[in-house]
């Protein structure tokens, strides 16, 4: 009795000092321990395993997954609630809020660098239009909290390309880091102007088994598995010796839900924070996968996207993140490649590659 009742005591003077600290940096109240969360993007490539971890985290009725042109797979649509509308769309991305009461948005919906140089219109339209619509729906219905993901597409030629530091030039060349700048500083602008807790994270390259991704520089880093695998054969867009920063799927999740869970005082950034995994040149990614198919052999002829390629870091310093929030990465090239390789080497016996 004692000893539960100082217990909460305790936990009362915490909540009460916390909430005068959150005030005073002008943040909202701490983490909750429930949420009701809306997903854009949820057929992508990140968007489908973020959608299914949070559902395991919240319940399934309690995070809505919003796609748009790509048919949604069977475990998002079985899962929990399912909406199909246009991000650019304010007026029906707010109905689904108010629909079903969501506190909390991961903003996953954009059009991807490779994609974006084609159409730059579509890239700006589409990418500043959603984040736009989602920031004002945040201050209007003064939802709890926003992610929005950045990339290492912020960057530029001249920005220093080895171990990119978080503060440094941001002039990129590609429409899709335009964006990305322009994302960063209206997302700080929302949070220092309007108190909406949005919190970002500068994306490397994703590494992923489940849904291939969807029009970005860095898909070579997938496509190489699966031709590999069901091929012994590919044909790689950018040069051997072309190093980017990536990372692997279970820690771009877990990173995602640490930085959103984070305490908002742990917080310090609302722009975007440098995010690292690990980096590797497409030659030795080859090398790698090599060990485990030693018939494979991957020829390289690129394409426009070696420019976009040549114009982003080769590997970024996070150590703001890991010093704000405790950051660290699981995986390495080796631990990676491995868990590909045995995971699409079993759904190509199943047939299912
Ligand atoms: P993706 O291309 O796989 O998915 C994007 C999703 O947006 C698609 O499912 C598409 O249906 C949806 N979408 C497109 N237009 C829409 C519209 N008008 N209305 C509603 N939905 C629409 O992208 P991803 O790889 O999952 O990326 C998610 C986010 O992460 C993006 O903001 C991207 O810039 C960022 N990012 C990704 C990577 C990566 O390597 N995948 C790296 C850095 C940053």
């Amino acid at each position: 009795m004692f000893v539960g009742s100082r217990v909460r005591t305790t936990k009362i003077l915490y909540l009460e000092s916390s909430k005068v600290a959150y005030k005073k940096r002008g943040c909202l109240m701490p983490a909750k321990k429930s949420r009701k969360v809306l997903v854009t993007g949820a057929t992508g490539q990140i968007g489908s395993e973020l959608t299914v971890e949070l559902r395991k985290m919240y319940g399934g009725d309690n995070v809505v997954a919003v796609g748009h042109s790509r048919k949604p797979s069977d475990a998002l649509l079985n899962s929990g609630p399912f909406e199909s509308l246009d991000v650019g769309d304010r007026q029906s991305l707010e109905k689904v809020v108010k629909k079903y009461g969501v506190d909390t948005v991961y903003h996953l919906a954009a059009v991807l660098s490779a994609t974006g140089e084609q159409n730059p219109q579509l890239a700006w339209n589409l990418n500043m239009g959603s984040l736009y619509n989602v920031l004002e729906i945040a201050r209007e219905q003064k939802l709890d909290r926003v992610f929005w993901p950045s990339s290492i597409a912020a960057f530029g030629p001249t920005s220093p390309r080895a171990n990119t530091p978080q503060e440094t030039v941001l002039i990129p060349s590609t429409m899709y880091g335009v964006t990305k700048v322009a994302g960063e500083l209206l997302c700080n602008y929302y949070f220092v102007k309007f108190d909406v807790d949005v919190r970002g994270l500068r994306y490397p390259g994703i590494i992923s088994s489940e849904v291939l991704p969807g029009g970005g520089t860095t898909d070579y880093a997938v496509a190489i598995f699966y031709e590999a695998i069901k091929e012994k054969h590919y044909v790689c867009f950018v040069r051997e010796d072309t190093v980017l920063p990536m990372m692997y799927m279970p820690d771009c999740i877990k990173a995602t839900v640490d930085l959103m869970e984070a305490e908002p005082a742990r917080v310090k950034r609302h722009d975007s924070y440098n995010l690292a995994g690990m980096s590797f040149s497409a030659g030795q990614l080859a090398a790698e996968i090599k060990k485990y198919i030693p018939e494979f052999r991957c020829e390289y002829e690129p394409d426009f996207r070696q420019k976009i390629a040549d114009s982003w870091p080769m590997s970024i310093d996070d150590s703001v993140a890991r010093r704000d929030w405790g950051w660290k990465p699981a995986y390495d090239l080796a631990a990676m490649t491995k868990d590909m390789v045995q995971r699409l080497s079993k759904r190509f016996k199943e047939g299912k590659l």
